[in-house]
């Protein structure tokens, strides 16, 4: 890299940020000769040196930095022939800081975070390394493996291995652990769904670092992690009324969208990818249906499902949101053209969908955990990012992640010719333009590379391509590894690869004999997508460490971005500056009215994702505290002082309740205890003695029924080993736990749903979001603790292992999630999203066989234990 060039970087807006990293690269370098005099065993040592300084000594890691990297870079040079380029110094420093580094593709990101997951891994405390796919966490552990095993760490990958099972754990153990963002996340889910500790397989969450961090905190975002499992409604409600739909008729709209009165049933908002039910409209629907109202209480749920039915089948189209695979309805992210496995549309739309497609309905999904990755990676003391795109979209790194972005220059100038856009008046005149275009490319020899927005664009421009007698590769992300292959290949003379966005993502595209003469790479973008940086990515993939390259796109006024935002404007353009039929137009104007449009999506794509936010940010507090719960009871030892914890607010609650006298106990709350004792606590009938309760204040009868109550319990309990009450406590709490929480969280799921509607009655959805949720909240855990004490007094503790069926059905709910990921599909199961199963394959509680470990974790077997006759 010449000196000049990076003078020339400097003056540009990112020049302090390189500049203050200068004194450090040239400190790296300089121990250069020093390393190189090592010997190959010196390496492990030095490691356990620097592990033992930083862990023991407490040195400062940035002290260490220097020397950490310098070794990192030679043992590089000796296992993979490759030495760290100073600009990949400079990106390592700002992974290690925590920053974003924005290095173009093929400047060598994999080996550049090599630096700083080494220097953080000397801290021993677990370096996450985050990839958007399962092919590109086996490929980048394995690759990079040789350098992490030469200076003595241990790197291993998660997706290697089913959840739950011991490698899984075994790999978070390791130094360094890879694996994709979505198994990750699932990961935390599903550790706090175990019924015991040594089931969880995540240890900490000090430092990630993410690799596409723009796809996996940007794009993704959009989409929660969902564990869910089936509920208990029918599904033929789907079917009935997806029957009623091709009997609608979709109303006419006025110019500004409103609808013309008496012309249909539905108007359909473009802008807003909604459709909306007329007065028409919903009066059919009441013949239709039979119904008597279609708008009171009690239809409520019919409405919904309508509207979501005519979403499936006016808005929601096969091959662009979704695709059909195996009979299952699988979605297809918009945004990047990936197939998002395992992942359902919310609220019914998913089944609507299936409905509309003929395909087997899956019961209905209840979530039984859920995560936005927001919030998931924000549990890491440091998280880092790199990705060739990350400029656009700086502000919403900062605003949400905290996380900065900082461009690193390339390797070698970047010499790769953007040309301006090229516009046509329709779809057609494009694409065959575009297919001349590729012809002519083809005819000098030079490769292309063909990016769609979505998978059925591909298929369009693929039937042309083959009528042109071109002959070409497809790539929509389906099969990671073998795009990798394609991608790769894609560099060759006379490549013709058509690719949607995220298809070969991370394999970089080096140039074959004479392609550089030939111009290098042409990138052709049929489409503008809605974020300037997804075509940035476009790009990028041509001009690799200085290669000859061209990049242009093609669009129309028929495309999806210019028909939502701006056609108007463009066409005035159009036409003043003259434009005819079947005639192309270029021009700055133009490209800059499309760079703003997009702009604006990229805005309101931000706003949905602050708003996701904010609502699971409602949901993150609650569900800190209930994991937070889980942990103590699974941690716990002894568990008798929550239970006392617990026995004293349900009997504080309850006086508080029947006792609107504060001061003394009335002779009406002397009966309604006397009531509530007896039959809540299974305590003699009556329990309080009238003379002795009536008239004593208010304040002593609580501490004295507190007392008693704790003390029937110890009475209860005492004749029973510590072991086996704090093993019967701990399934009665987590099971009712875990119950009580996924009950809430569809409760949360509808009032999220119909608070949107409450914005007509002028008040913040989100605040009264809070407010509500709180209130469901502290109901939910009143009710998770007066069932614990309710279940506690009433269950029988028999001598052993003759558990009472109400304990015993406690836990059966332990036995079944006690091994393999299979076992798990039971009333915990993460099921749908996390393994793509159907839901109903619900697996019978397993039987624990005599001389298998007891569930209770006693180490003992199970007839030696529980199991004990
Ligand atoms: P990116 O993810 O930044 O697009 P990759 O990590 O896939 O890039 O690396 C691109 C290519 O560059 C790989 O083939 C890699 O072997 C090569 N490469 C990276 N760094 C170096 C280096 N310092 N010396 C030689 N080759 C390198």
């Amino acid at each position: 890299m010449s000196l000049s060039f990076l003078i020339k970087f400097f003056s540009t807006k990112h020049e302090r940020d390189i500049k203050n990293l200068l004194p450090l690269i040239k400190q790296i370098n300089q121990l250069e000769s020093e390393v190189k005099a090592y010997h190959n065993d010196d390496f492990k040592k030095k490691t356990e040196e620097l592990k033992k300084s930083i862990i023991t000594d407490k040195a400062n890691p940035l002290k260490v930095l220097p020397l950490a990297f310098a070794m990192v870079r030679e043992a590089s040079v000796r296992t993979l022939k490759m030495r760290h380029f100073d600009v990949q110094l400079m990106g390592g420093v700002v992974l290690y800081l925590g920053k974003i580094a924005e290095m173009k593709t093929g400047e060598g990101k994999t080996l550049t975070s090599t630096l700083p997951i080494y220097l953080r891994a000397l801290e021993c405390r677990g370096v996450h390394v985050v990839t958007v796919n399962d092919y590109l966490a086996k490929r980048d552990s394995d690759w990079m493996a040789p350098i992490y095993n030469f200076l003595g760490l241990t790197v291993d990958c998660i997706d290697k291995y089913t959840p739950h099972s011991k490698e899984r754990s075994e790999a978070y153990q390791a130094d360094v652990t890879y694996g994709t963002n979505n198994e990750f996340g699932f990961d935390y889910l599903r550790d706090n769904m175990v019924d015991h500790l040594e089931q969880r397989v995540q240890r900490s969450y000090y430092y990630s670092i993410i690799d596409e961090v723009d796809s996996v905190l940007v794009d993704e975002a959009r989409t929660p992690l969902i564990i869910s499992g089936p509920s208990e409604s029918d599904t033929t409600k789907y079917y009935e009324i997806d029957k009623i739909i091709p009997r609608l008729r979709e109303a006419k709209a006025d110019e500004q969208g409103k609808e013309i009165p008496g012309t249909g049933d539905y108007l359909i908002d473009v802008k807003d990818r909604n459709v909306i039910v007329t007065e028409d409209g919903g009066k059919k629907i009441e013949t239709l249906l039979r119904l008597d109202s279609l708008y009171s209480q009690k239809n409520v749920e019919i409405l919904h499902h309508i509207n979501q039915a005519l979403r499936a089948h006016k808005l929601m189209q096969r091959d662009v949101d979704y695709i059909l695979e195996g009979g299952e309805v699988v979605i297809v992210d918009e945004f990047t053209g990936r197939k998002m496995e395992g992942r359902r549309f919310s609220d019914g739309l998913h089944q609507a969908i299936e409905a509309k497609e003929r395909v087997n309905i899956a019961s209905e999904n209840q979530t039984l955990a859920s995560i936005t990755f927001q919030n998931y990676f924000r549990m890491y003391d440091i998280v880092a990012g790199m990705t060739g795109t990350a400029d656009t979209e700086a502000e919403e790194f900062k605003k949400i992640y905290n996380l900065e972005v900082v461009v690193i220059p390339t390797n070698q100038p970047l010499i790769r010719n953007d040309h301006e856009d090229k516009i046509y008046r329709t779809e057609k005149e494009k694409n065959n333009a575009i297919v001349e275009r590729i012809y002519t490319a083809y005819k000098n020899g030079q490769p292309v590379l063909l990016g769609t927005i979505s998978v059925d664009k591909s298929e369009v421009l693929s039937v042309a391509l083959s009528r042109r007698g071109l002959k070409h590769e497809v790539l929509n992300a389906k099969n990671h590894s073998r795009e990798a292959i394609i991608v790769e290949k894609a560099g060759q003379k006379g490549s013709i690869t058509i690719a949607t966005n995220m298809a070969g993502r991370g394999t970089d595209i080096k140039l074959g004999t004479g392609v550089k003469e030939a111009g290098g790479l042409l990138i052709i973008g049929s489409e503008r997508s809605e974020a300037r940086r997804v075509d940035n990515q476009l790009r990028g993939r041509s001009g690799r460490q200085g290669d000859p390259g061209e990049s242009q796109f093609f669009l129309s006024l028929d495309d999806e971005l210019m028909k939502r935002f701006g056609s108007d404007r463009i066409a005035n353009i159009m036409a003043r500056l003259g434009m005819q039929e079947g005639e192309e137009i270029q021009h700055k104007w133009i490209s800059n009215a499309i760079g703003n449009a997009q702009k604006k999506v990229e805005s309101r794509n931000f706003d949905i994702r602050k708003h996701l936010l904010e609502y699971d940010d409602v949901m993150n507090s609650q569900r800190k505290y209930i994991y937070q719960e889980r942990d103590y009871f699974l941690k716990h030892e002894n568990l008798s002082e929550k239970i006392e914890e617990i026995l004293e607010e349900v009997v504080a609650d309850q006086l508080y309740h029947f006792c609107s006298d504060r001061e003394i106990l009335s002779e009406q709350a002397f009966i309604s205890l006397n009531k509530w004792l007896p039959g809540f606590f299974g305590l003699d009938n009556p329990y309080l003695d009238k003379t002795k309760f009536v008239k004593e204040k208010y304040i002593d009868v609580e501490e004295k029924l507190v007392n008693e109550v704790k003390e029937v319990y110890k009475n209860k309990t005492n004749s029973h080993p510590q072991e086996i009450i704090t093993s019967m406590e701990r399934s009665v709490l987590l099971h009712i736990l875990d119950n009580r929480w996924k009950e809430h969280l569809l409760r949360m799921d509808h009032l999220r749903e119909g608070i949107t509607l409450r914005s007509y009655a002028e008040k913040k959805p989100l605040t009264e979001f809070k407010r509500e949720g709180f209130a469901m909240f502290e109901e939910m855990v009143s009710n998770f603790k007066s069932e614990v004490a309710e279940t506690l007094f009433n269950v029988k503790i028999l001598p052993q292992v003759k558990q009472t069926s109400q304990l015993g059905r406690v836990m059966n709910v332990a036995n079944e999630s006690h091994d393999t990921v299979d076992s798990f599909s039971g009333p915990m199961t993460p099921g749908a999203a996390a393994n793509s199963k159907a839901p109903n394959q619900i697996r019978s509680a397993k039987t624990i066989g005599r001389n298998e470990p007891c569930y209770c974790g006693s180490g003992k077997k199970f007839k030696r234990c529980h199991g004990e006759s």
